[in-house]
């Protein structure tokens, strides 16, 4: 099912929760709702569940206004954070129940109930668990079984709001992986709502970055982390270092280096922002009249395979972060203390507005 919400709005009293909402999300992909606590994530995953209206807007389910239709008749599964699973009933009859209390129309037979669990289990590799009781589940084991129970009315819309958020790092990092190929293998078209950003460039077909109730970036992980549309979906995307200074005609000058911005720069004349990822900085020993920014290595450490380089610049003592393959640190055989010059391969350049991140 292909989903679209147009121009939606919501206000709690004063606070406008959501402002002015347009996304598509297309039929059978995995779709992250990214941003920071309280920009709206869930917001608009209730609207589009049916569980909240918005003031204004309107939500389309493969095409067909359905702003105004109730929750039951959406066809959607959910999976939230805490998810309550019955604590007094087994996980096959936990998996089951969704199928119980369908109409009479349209409740399968025992036998075909017995059959839809039985696949669940085993498409969420839980089959050897059926009998056990929640409080007897680890909490990954929690969710795969809040999943199964969620797929099994089968909903045309999966959405998922920080289902794995309650979860320790490895357990997470085991979920999601398990959560891509599951979608992989069904297709449901899926929204879930994260603000970790690692989750959503991992698991994720298209990104959604949100802040403040309104959009600032949709796209593929690869787009929004390597194209980020604004200096906000820069800074929320992973680690950046700023070079603050005057552009004249399309040239960054920050302190004794220039750069030239990029064309596409939203900023050809006036106070800018160059931001630079900490590994797409160069960085070579100094010789005199090497072009750069002249920094001292302050501190390196590695991190698996990556070495860590905290540099000070030499004009104004601003920490610059760079990284490299530790290979490569080890083989340029650099010490603390040592006087290097830092080159960026890539750099993106926006207007100064005083409020960077
Ligand atoms: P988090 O990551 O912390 O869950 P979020 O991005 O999902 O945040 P929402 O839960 O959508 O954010 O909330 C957006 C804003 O709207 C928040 O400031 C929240 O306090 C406010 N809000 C949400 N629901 C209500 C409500 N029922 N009444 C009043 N304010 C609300």
């Amino acid at each position: 099912m292909t989903i679209e919400v147009q121009h939606i709005r919501k206000q709690f009293g004063q606070f406008t929760a959501l402002d002015d909402v347009s996304l598509q999300f297309p039929d059978g992909e995995l779709t992250a709702l990214l941003g920071p606590s309280g920009c709206g994530k869930t917001t608009l995953l209730r609207i589009i569940a049916g569980l909240e209206y918005p003031d204004s807007g309107s939500v389309l389910l493969d095409g067909q206004d359905s702003s105004h239709r109730h929750v039951r008749e959406r066809q959607v599964g959910f999976v939230f954070q805490h998810y309550a699973l019955f604590k007094h009933m087994t996980v096959f009859e936990n998996v089951a129940f969704g199928l119980r209390v369908k109409p009479r129309k349209d409740r399968p037979s025992e036998s075909q109930i017995r059959e839809k669990v039985k696949k669940l289990l085993e498409l969420v590799q839980l089959d050897w668990i059926a009998d056990r009781y929640p409080p007897q589940l680890s909490g990954g084991q929690r969710q795969r079984i809040a999943l199964a129970r969620a797929l099994a009315v089968e909903p045309r819309v999966l959405l998922l709001d920080e289902p794995f958020g309650a979860l320790d790092a490895k357990v997470r990092k085991e979920l999601r992986r398990w959560l891509r190929r599951l979608h992989d293998d069904l297709h449901v078209t899926s929204i879930f709502v994260t603000h970790d950003q690692e989750e959503a460039l991992e698991v994720a077909d298209q990104v959604v970055l949100m802040n403040k109730g309104r959009v600032e970036q949709l796209g593929s992980p690869d787009q929004v982390y390597n194209n980020p549309a604004s200096p906000f979906v820069y800074g929320f995307l992973g680690n950046v270092n700023l070079f603050h200074g005057r552009v004249t005609d399309g040239v960054l000058a920050s302190g004794d280096v220039s750069f030239q911005a990029p064309q596409h720069a939203g900023v050809r004349d006036g106070a800018g922002i160059g931001y630079v990822r900490p590994h797409d900085l160069d960085v070579e020993r100094y010789t005199p009249g090497a072009a750069g920014v002249v920094a001292k290595l302050r501190r390196a450490h590695a991190i698996g395979p990556l070495a860590q380089l905290d540099l000070e610049r030499a004009d104004n003592q601003q920490i610059i972060e760079a990284v490299m393959p530790n290979e490569r640190f080890a083989s340029l055989g650099l010490k603390e203390g040592e006087t290097l010059v830092v080159r960026p391969r890539r750099i993106e350049v926006f207007v100064d507005e005083g409020n960077a991140i």
